[in-house]
């Protein structure tokens, strides 16, 4: 199960809009079978059409959609880094996130107040970069004073040689920290590269959403003064991020309507709509995620699986004993069972295909996995 955290400094509309996930119809529907909620952890529904569609075609017994865990990790100041407020105990929370949403506040109100004085998205967003490259330059550094006490040794065995080219690697690493870019930004790194940089869990190897938060006016108008500064800030410091505009305010206000029909009406009238479906979703994307489904009467299922991971290892993610003894699978795309109509004219189509221990699964497969003692 993957986990994504909200980050953002004090005051930015961080917990209006986890709390709005967690209340929204998006995050709790009744049928859904996981929604026990602590309070800086959720576990919302990515919302996905493909999935509705076979909900109607088979209307199962039970359906079980396919999740994303929320953190809402509090706590970033300037200084972090180095301890100041929360200081490492929120760095390490990031550390344990497979993403970042990072919530910047572009909306103006004099009764909250900015920690750091003033409303400036672009200088927000230069402490965070900041604090978290400054984190992971002192992770390198550690790493790399490691190596080089275990090079030290010298010598020419081929573990030595090893070490010396990790060694190479980390410093090559520490220097791109060091002259202000962060991991993800470089995506050309050598899988040799990347096998050295995995396990180090940087921060700023995360994938990161920005969530620009607007007034709800602002927001329903798709404008604001800040949005083409901060578009520029992004564009020039991490490239390829996605950028999405919500008001958390609003989001507030639709959940605490606690009826989906009122909720509605009132974004027709505003000619608007919640933004909270955008943000799972595209979360899902940076995540690089796939998914595959189990069907039939009793029930629909929608599973996460790492893109490009092979039918044993999407079988054990059903139930780890079945990577072990994974016989085959009976595969066939969601998107030719959508063509043709129903499993029975995919059959006929002789589209209903037998796979084997080498079959990468793709994104929308339908499996019905056979294991066996
Ligand atoms: P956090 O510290 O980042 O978690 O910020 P909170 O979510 O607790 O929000 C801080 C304050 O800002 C609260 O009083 C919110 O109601 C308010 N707030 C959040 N989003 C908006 C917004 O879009 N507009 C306005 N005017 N206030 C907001």
């Amino acid at each position: 199960n993957l986990k994504s955290g909200i980050v953002g400094l004090a005051n930015v509309g961080k917990s209006t809009l986890f709390q709005s996930i967690t209340k929204s119809s998006l995050g709790n529907p009744a049928n859904f079978p996981f929604a026990t909620i602590d309070p800086e952890e959720a576990r919302v529904i990515v919302p996905d059409e493909r999935f509705d569609w076979l909900v109607d075609h088979y209307k199962p017994k039970s359906q079980v959609p396919a999740n994303l865990t929320v953190y809402d990790i509090a706590g970033l100041t300037r200084g972090a880094s180095t301890g100041a407020g929360l200081g490492n105990s929120f760095l390490s929370h990031i550390r344990a996130v497979d993403a970042i949403f990072q919530v910047v506040r572009c909306f103006d109100d004099a009764e909250i107040i900015h920690v750091e004085g003033d409303v400036d998205p672009c200088r927000d967003l230069t402490i965070i970069n900041e604090e978290l490259r400054i984190k992971d330059i002192e992770f390198v550094n550690k790493a790399l004073e490691a190596l080089k006490k275990q090079t030290r040794r010298g010598g020419q065995s081929l573990e030595m040689k090893k070490l010396k080219e990790e060694e190479a690697t980390t410093e090559f690493i520490l220097k791109f920290l060091e002259e202000g870019h962060d991991i993800r930004s470089k995506t050309d790194w050598t899988p040799k590269e990347v096998e050295v940089i995995n396990p180090l869990l940087l921060l700023t190897a995360k994938p990161v959403v920005y969530l620009v938060n607007l007034s709800e006016r602002d927001y329903i108008r798709q404008k604001n003064k800040y949005l083409p500064k901060v578009f520029e800030w992004i564009k020039a410091n991490s490239p390829g991020d996605p950028i999405l505009p919500i008001s958390a305010q609003f989001e507030e206000r639709l959940t605490l309507m606690h009826d989906d029909a009122a909720a509605a009406e009132e974004c027709k009238n505003l000619s608007t709509q919640s933004g909270l479906p955008k943000v799972i979703t595209t979360m899902r994307k940076v995540l690089n995620l796939a998914s595959f489904f189990t069907t039939g009467e009793d029930e629909v299922r929608q599973w996460t699986i790492r893109k490009g991971i092979k039918a044993p290892a999407a079988a054990g993610v059903i139930h780890t004993d079945f990577e072990k003894t994974f016989i085959q699978a009976i595969a066939y795309n969601y998107s030719v069972l959508r063509e043709l109509g129903d499993e029975a004219a995919v059959k006929a189509a002789g589209k209903i295909m037998t796979k084997g221990k080498d079959y990468v699964v793709e994104d929308g497969d339908i499996l019905l996995i056979k294991a066996g003692a």
